[in-house]
Parts: structure tokens; C-alpha cells; sequence
């Protein structure tokens, strides 16, 4: 587990202005959503915090260590990509370790941890079996199984119940939050749907065109929004 903190987080690409200046602090195993409009820089902070992205301008510490310039592997994060992501022609068990066999862990501890991930996620019976004989739902445990056998101290999601329907959304919502009980780690996660981030966040943050608008739990958003563009988003209406 660890802590995450953005110091005066900036992103340029070229003459576009995207992450204006984001200050904020993650706490060790909180629950943290990003939510804001289409194209306000969700994905981007996202993926600078990952290290997809270079920062650039301000700092990133992760668990009190600054990783501004610190490449994506060794951060201790890991994203959990869509489940469109995953490798057609491999099964689900080896979907799952294909990260770990790459950073050359023994086949034993592949085994472990992916036994490990597939008993929190419900795909033990699943494992033989090759993506496209899983539903949408089972897809994205998979996803979220090759997040887990790293064991990041930070999980980052960017819209991983976008391509679900809505059922199933309601089903992954509960069945997440269950999976940060179980593992106590931080997690991040970025969706436009304002209900994903009322009913799963302890901290939601507001974005709007690259800045912070408010930061807050999900009743303070609710029944206390700064400003009308929080109130519309997310707050109660007055
Ligand atoms: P969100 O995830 O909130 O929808 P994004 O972070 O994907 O928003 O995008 C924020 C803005 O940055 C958008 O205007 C998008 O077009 C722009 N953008 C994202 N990635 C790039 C890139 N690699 N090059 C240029 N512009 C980008
Ligand atoms: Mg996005």
C-alpha cells in the first residue's frame, strides 16, 4: 500500500494545455475516483501517475517516493487496462501471469499468485478457458487479475465498466468494492458515471478541463458542491 501526492501536475501536449496545475493527496488504501466531463484530462492523470505519460511539469511521490522520472515498472502501480486488452489466443490463466512471465518470475510463483487472484476474482473455473468463450464480465476480472499478480501498492483504472452493460456494471461496482476491502490497496479510478463514483469512492475528485474543481467524499460533494459545475455533476439539486 501506499500513499499518492501530485505537486503542481502539469501536461503539455504541444500548444495544448491539458492538466492545468492538480495538487492532491491519495491516502494508503483509499478509494479515490476521478470524475468530470468527456476530454477534461481524467485518462491523462491517469497515465502520468502509471508512467505512460511524462509529467511535464511538477512532482509524483508514491509511498513518499518521488517518481517524476521513474519509470512505469517501477512505481508499484498497475493499471487495469479494458478488457479488450487481453490476449486472444492465451488462455485465461496464462492472460493473468503474462505479466510476471515477462519480468521473468519462476513458474511456481507464477502459479501462486495466479491461483491467489483467480480464487478473489471467481475465475477458478474459468482458467482453461480462452477470452472469447468469457463474458464481458468475466473478461474484465481477467483484466483485473493481471493488475492483481503484481502486486501494485497502487491498482489505476480508466473506465474499466465503460464497454459493460448495465447490469453487469451494477454487479462489477459491488464486486470491486469488495476487491479493495479485500486488499486494503490504493486504488484510483477514473469513469464519467457519476453513480460509479458515489457509490464506490471514499474520495471523489472533480475535474474540469485539466484543473481540480472540488475534492471531497462523496456526501460533502453532494450536499456541500463549491460551485454549480460540481452541483450539476454530482451535487444535490437546489
Ligand atoms: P478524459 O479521459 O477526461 O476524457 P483525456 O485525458 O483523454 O480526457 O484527454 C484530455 C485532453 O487531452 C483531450 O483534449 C485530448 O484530446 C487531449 N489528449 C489526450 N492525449 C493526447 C495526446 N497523446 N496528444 C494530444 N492530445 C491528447
Ligand atoms: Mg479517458
Amino acid at each position: 500500500m501506499a500513499d499518492v501526492s501530485l505537486r503542481g501536475v502539469k501536461k503539455q501536449f504541444g500548444a495544448l494545455s491539458v492538466i492545468k496545475g492538480v495538487d492532491l493527496d491519495v491516502k494508503d488504501g483509499e478509494f479515490c475516483v476521478f470524475v468530470g466531463p468527456s476530454g477534461c484530462g481524467k485518462s491523462t492523470l491517469l497515465r502520468m501517475i502509471a508512467g505512460l505519460e511524462d509529467i511535464t511539469e511538477g512532482s509524483l511521490a508514491i509511498g513518499g517516493n518521488d517518481m517524476t522520472s521513474i519509470g512505469p515498472s517501477e512505481r508499484g502501480v498497475a493499471m487495469v487496462f479494458q478488457s479488450y486488452a487481453l490476449y486472444p489466443h492465451m488462455t485465461v490463466s496464462e492472460n493473468i501471469g503474462f505479466g510476471l512471465k515477462m519480468t521473468g518470475h519462476s513458474k511456481a510463483m507464477i502459479a501462486e499468485r495466479t491461483a491467489v487472484a483467480a480464487k478473489l476474482l471467481q475465475l477458478e473455473p474459468l482458467l482453461d478457458r480462452k477470452p472469447g468463450q468469457l463474458s464481458g464480465g468475466q473478461r474484465q476480472r481477467v483484466a483485473i487479475g493481471r493488475a492483481i499478480v503484481r502486486n501494485p501498492e497502487v491498482f489505476l483504472f480508466d473506465e474499466p465498466l465503460s464497454n459493460l452493460d448495465a447490469a453487469l456494471r451494477v454487479q462489477m461496482r459491488t464486486e470491486l468494492s469488495k476487491l479493495h476491502q479485500d486488499l486494503k490497496a490504493t486504488m484510483i479510478y477514473v469513469t464519467h458515471d457519476q453513480v460509479e463514483a458515489m457509490t464506490m469512492a471514499d474520495k471523489i475528485v472533480v475535474l474540469s478541463a485539466g484543473k481540480i474543481e472540488q475534492v471531497g467524499s462523496p456526501l460533502e460533494l453532494y450536499h456541500r458542491p463549491n460551485n454549480l459545475f460540481v452541483a450539476g455533476f454530482i451535487g444535490s439539486p437546489k
